[in-house]
């Protein structure tokens, strides 16, 4: 149910998956986070498919999308990690193998630097499957020189 006593915030949630069918988990997982409470979808981008990038296993498939949200940040967090959960995510080792990662990319204008939640997410700036597709459906949120220099990293756009 809406709450009007909190302002809608515009939230960007990068999406991958790189074990089983990536392509349909990440896919479900665009749906699962639209379909989160207090929160509708402003845009997906593309799904796009990348080697793996301080990561093992096969490659993956990533995106963004936009929502515009009522959740707080850590409530999104939190509501993020139950449908990683439900997509029977298991954390092995820090980067294994993941049937499905959502990140937080931006809160609104927030900068969140607690122990469980950084937004911005401190390392986006470093990884082209999360800025070529943010750069997609909000190019104002990446510079070019941002794309630069992550140009040497390898991602196809799948149509
Ligand atoms: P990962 O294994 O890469 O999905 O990292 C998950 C951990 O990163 C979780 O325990 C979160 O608390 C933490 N974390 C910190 N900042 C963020 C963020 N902006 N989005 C998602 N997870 C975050």
């Amino acid at each position: 149910m809406a709450n009007p006593e909190r302002p809608e915030v515009l939230a960007y949630v990068a999406l991958g998956a790189n074990l089983g069918d990536a392509r349909a988990s990440v896919r479900a997982a665009m749906q699962g986070v639209a379909a989160l409470p207090q929160t509708r979808n402003i845009a997906c981008s593309s799904l796009y498919r990348t080697a793996p990038f301080e990561a093992a296993g096969p490659d993956f498939i990533n995106a963004v999308v936009a929502v515009s949200t009522r959740l707080t940040a850590p409530e999104l967090l939190l509501n993020l990690q139950r449908l990683e959960n439900g997509a029977g995510r298991e954390r092995a080792y820090r980067n294994a193998p993941r049937t499905l990662d959502l990140d937080i990319l931006l809160y609104g204008d927030a900068r969140i630097t607690g122990p469980t939640l950084q937004v911005p997410h401190p390392r986006m700036g470093e990884r082209a499957f999360v800025l070529v597709p943010l750069a997609e459906i909000a190019p104002d949120k990446v510079s070019s020189a941002q794309l630069q220099a992550v140009a040497s990293q390898e991602i196809e756009r799948l149509v």
